[in-house]
């Protein structure tokens, strides 16, 4: 999920999105898959860091039975058949409920429909996805053939200030947390929103400590540099970013800064990659940052009529559209970019398929994958790099995270 809340831009002002999209470098040529690429990709099961269908099957209002997933299902970036094109071995589902639920005091309520939702999901479609909650698990999962499919809680908004919810999400089967979505919670500062407690509260180091213990894995993506660099401070083990780029390739706050990559790569931790348009092509990421200032602006102007502020909003947006630049050569720009800031055991892929309104040329659903593997040969990584980075990553990290779990329950 990419929302983003009100943000102070004051370097951005009001430059204008033309003189940005003079920037737009020339388009590189589409990527052809080889025989090759295939071969390797098969025996490389990618393992996805974050996929939002389960919100976007809710956002539907219509019930997981309505779909059958084992067919094409366009309005989707994922089905059955476009995952198994793209050789996908396991996939961490988003249980993502938005922050606005805190408001209404449900976000457990909710967190807990959509855990129920992704097991049903699991449930529907025996031979093809098994739950998974430990590495072990993933191996015998895609050893079978099938998918295997984890949970991620995306924001500590769904734990409602309780370790004890969190400890009953990780029984829920919830193995990794993000600390925030888009708004400052009173122990852990989003990127996207003012800070309340310059990083982590003495509670949120706690509660890093707690998914440690558990072996839950911590996920730095969404969080604000600060509370990046305290987390990565307090942690015993491995951090993940689910879906993050870098921020010296496109300049938002959603990404993450070169001396966090070097700090990652101290911890041994995994920067997935997110997709996003927004996040990864420079001058996206410019129009996004102006957007979301239009948003806080009208969000003023017109308070007292929300629905107005709304329409303005897409007024803007119309009159100043994405790009339309974005290619999976950009992707691969952020893959190179944290290889060599951080090394190649630190980067793996967290596209955030169904999660946001646009993706690059090439990318476009979960069928795409095959497509890295290709752009990765193009640019002369080996076999051993290209499936670190589709999946042995983020497997390594999650092998550690159970092993300081194992050393401090004993
Ligand atoms: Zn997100």
């Amino acid at each position: 999920m990419y929302r983003l809340n009100v943000m102070v831009l004051g370097l951005i002002g009001l430059l204008p999105l033309g003189v940005l999209a003079q920037e737009t470098t020339a388009s590189k040529p589409p990527i052809r898959v080889s025989d090759r690429a295939r071969a390797i990709h098969q025996n490389a099961p990618v393992v996805d860091g974050h996929n939002d269908l389960p919100w976007a099957i809710r956002e539907t209002e219509r019930t997981l039975a309505q779909f059958d997933l084992s067919t094409s299902q366009p309005q989707f970036h994922t089905d059955i058949p476009r995952l198994r094109q793209g050789g996908v071995g396991a996939q961490f589902w988003s249980v993502f409920v938005p922050t606005s639920t805190s408001a209404k005091g449900n976000s457990l309520t909710t967190t807990l429909e959509q855990i129920d939702l992704v097991k049903r999901m699991v449930a529907a479609y025996p031979t093809t996805f098994g739950l998974a909650g430990s590495t072990a698990d993933i191996e015998r999962i895609c050893g079978e053939g099938k998918i295997a499919s984890l949970i991620g809680v995306e924001g500590g908004h769904s734990i409602e200030n309780s370790l004890n919810v969190l400890r009953q999400l990780y029984k829920q089967g919830a193995r990794y947390m993000t600390l925030t979505h888009s708004m400052s919670l009173p122990w852990a500062d989003s990127c996207s929103d003012e800070e309340i407690s310059g990083g982590l509260s003495a509670f949120g180091e706690e509660v890093v400590r707690e998914m440690n213990r558990m072996g839950m894995i911590v996920d730095l993506s969404h969080v604000s540099p600060a509370c990046m660099r305290q987390a990565l401070t307090v942690t015993k083990a491995p951090v993940m970013f689910s879906h993050s780029s870098a921020r010296k390739v496109a300049d938002h706050p959603r990404n993450v800064p070169d001396d966090v990559l070097k700090l990652t790569a101290e911890n041994g931790g995994v920067v997935m990659i997110n997709f996003f348009p927004d996040f990864v092509n420079a001058v996206d990421a410019r129009r996004s940052l102006l957007r979301s200032t239009m948003r806080k602006r009208f969000n003023q102007e017109f308070s007292e009529d929300l629905e107005r502020a709304d329409g303005e909003l897409r007024k803007w947006e119309q009159a100043n559209p994405r790009s339309d630049a974005c290619d999976i050569h950009d992707v691969l720009d952020h893959i190179d970019h944290v290889v060599k800031v951080a090394g190649i055991d630190h980067v793996g892929l967290g596209s955030d398929y169904d999660g946001v309104p646009a993706l690059p040329k090439q990318l476009g659903d979960v069928s795409t994958y095959p497509v890295i593997t290709q752009g990765m040969l193009d640019r002369g990584y080996t076999e051993e790099q290209i499936r670190k980075v589709l999946g042995g990553n983020i497997l390594r990290v999650f092998r550690q995270v159970e092993k300081v779990s194992q050393t401090l329950s004993q």
